[in-house]
């Protein structure tokens, strides 16, 4: 899922997306995108090791007070430090340890706090950043973001984060870029006696504060987004389960409200074979140590790693509709298939910059495919991948401008996934691209990586160079046009309406027979039977148009 603009970690609403995207292609972008969306300077210097997170939750008043200790490793010994929280939340203090409190200047949603003198290179320190203040309220999460603080049927209270996009900083202080991951991380959450906080990673410890509250302490042992860290607090039930894949045993932990354990139940035996299916494709599920867990929230759904929020009413299909519009989506749970697929592609696999954000949702919509075709067959998997086309738009570049924490259009999920399926034809042995999307998860995995990496991989394993594919359909709003036209026995053919030096082949039904075409954009001929129409593989994302 992703933020307001696009759809984010799930996909939004159709109309939304499109119209966000296009208001988003004529945006201005501000020194506060610059300071949000670049490395700069006070960031550069330093990598982020541990966050050490401490939040306390006040529902009665919608506030929230806590701590984040941060250790970091010098890069490049500097004095000035840039640490990010969103307005109208508020940076009490930074402290090194055993030190008076740093000098702080604010620059809108960053703060940058000055050291008395540089720590050497390779050296770590840590600082303590103290916070508090009213988190902005979503208002369509997970679309928006912030905190959610509804209450379930029965009354009870029912929180949560969502903060894709927008990122962490809206509740949290931290180096707020999808670039720097920490190496493992502690969330413990404080909420009143009578809800249970899921967070991400394990739970190491439950202590009873004696004041009405209870500290959950959750820990992730490997690198996390930072818009993966979630408080997720109700009256839950817990399922748990394991399931033995390709690293041994796996540990499953579920979380419905307490009054759905049982429907639960019954939908939840999807995440089995939705395992087994992305294992075949991808390799392992990427946090063994961490486990696997879904979290019933009140908004639809995002990726929060090793604790992936569901909130889409038990029911198959995306909210009970099926996006492709065959009807093969109605087969399975959206949430679960596609929040999950991120775990692979979004989560071990982060994109550097919000502009390649394809990185996660191509991969994710791909995977939906997938899934079908693990459970109904390549056809079938085709057919699903083939039928979101029709939701594609084709109005802003799927790729955003970079350094300024601009995501993409909307097309990053269906057009995207087309492209890959288009891709897949291209190298034309499944076993290939299944170890190239392997290979992928492997080479990258719990890393950030940019999307000319993931493309370079691509090309370099597939065997074939695909920099213009990519460009094509990443970077422009144009479909592929075969140009054909049939006179007698000769078929001339094209591309139109492609980057130049677009010179990718297509498998054609012409007379009868299959072929596969090498067009360029320049006109070429074969002889085929006399009056033979010409049709192209549907796997294909092209159009075409017959000229004169
Ligand atoms: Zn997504």
């Amino acid at each position: 899922m992703k933020k307001l603009f696009a759809l984010a970690c799930t996909v939004a609403l159709v109309l939304s997306a499109s119209t966000t995207a296009t208001a988003q292609g004529r945006r201005a972008f501000t020194h506060a995108d610059t300071l949000r969306g670049s490395i700069g300077p006070a960031r550069a210097w330093w990598d982020v090791g541990f966050y050490d997170l401490h939040v306390r939750v006040n529902p009665t008043d919608s506030s929230i007070s806590g701590m984040n200790r941060i250790t970091y490793r010098v890069l490049d010994p500097a004095t000035e430090m840039q640490l990010d929280l969103q307005q109208p939340m508020v940076l009490d203090s930074v402290v090194p340890e055993g030190r008076r409190p740093l000098m702080m200047r604010r620059d809108g949603n960053a703060y940058f706090v000055t050291f008395p003198a540089a720590i050497a290179r390779g050296l770590t320190g840590t600082v303590t950043a103290y916070f508090h203040g009213k988190p902005r309220a979503a208002q369509r999460a997970p679309w928006d973001g912030g905190f959610v603080w509804a209450r379930d049927s029965l009354g009870n209270r029912w929180i949560a984060t969502a903060n894709q996009g927008l990122g962490a900083s809206v509740w949290w202080p931290n180096k707020d870029t999808q670039a720097d991951e920490p190496d493992s991380q502690r969330v413990a959450i404080t909420v009143p006696d009578s809800i249970v906080d899921v967070s991400n990673g394990r739970l190491r410890s439950v202590t009873s504060n004696g004041d009405g509250t209870t500290t959950w302490e959750w820990f992730v042992t490997n690198p996390i987004n930072n818009y993966d860290v979630a408080v997720n607090a109700a009256r839950y039930a817990h399922l748990g389960g394991v399931y033995y894949g390709e690293k041994g045993p796996l540990t499953l932990d579920l979380y419905p409200l307490a009054y759905h354990a049982d429907t639960a139940r019954v939908q939840f035996e999807q995440v089995r074979p939705m395992l087994a299916c992305f294992e075949h494709w991808f390799g392992p599920y990427p946090w063994y140590e961490d486990g696997y867990k879904l979290v019933e929230t009140p908004h639809l759904g995002m990726e929060h790693q090793s604790a992936v929020a569901y909130g889409n009413h038990y029911q198959n299909g995306y909210l009970g509709r099926d996006l492709s519009g065959t009807g093969l989506g109605l087969k399975w749970d959206f949430i679960i298939v596609h929040e999950s697929a991120h775990e692979w592609f979004g989560n071990s696999l982060t994109s550097k910059d919000l502009a390649d954000m394809w990185v996660h949702e191509s991969f994710a919509n791909y995977s939906e495919a997938l899934y079908t075709e693990c459970q109904q067959g390549k056809e079938a998997g085709a057919s699903y991948v083939i039928g979101t086309r029709r939701l594609v738009r084709n109005e802003e570049p799927i790729v955003a401008p970079f350094g300024v924490n601009a995501e993409g259009s909307g097309d990053m999920y269906y057009k995207g996934g087309n492209m890959l399926h288009t891709i897949r034809q291209l190298v034309n042995d499944d076993e290939k691209w299944r170890s190239i999307l392997r290979g992928l998860q492997s080479t990258y995995r719990h890393q950030v990586v940019t999307g000319k990496q993931v493309e370079d991989y691509i090309s370099q394993h597939a065997g074939m160079d695909l920099r213009k594919v990519f460009a094509q359909y990443l970077t422009t709003t144009k479909i592929p046009v075969l140009e054909s036209r049939v006179n007698g026995t000769t078929l001339s053919y094209r591309w139109a309406d492609v980057v130049p030096g677009f010179d990718m082949p297509v498998r054609v039904t012409v007379g009868g027979e299959s072929r596969l075409l090498r067009p360029t954009e320049s006109w070429q001929t074969a002889t085929v039977p006399s009056g033979a129409s010409l049709a192209v593989d549907r796997n294909f994302y092209v159009l075409t148009r017959s000229v004169r």
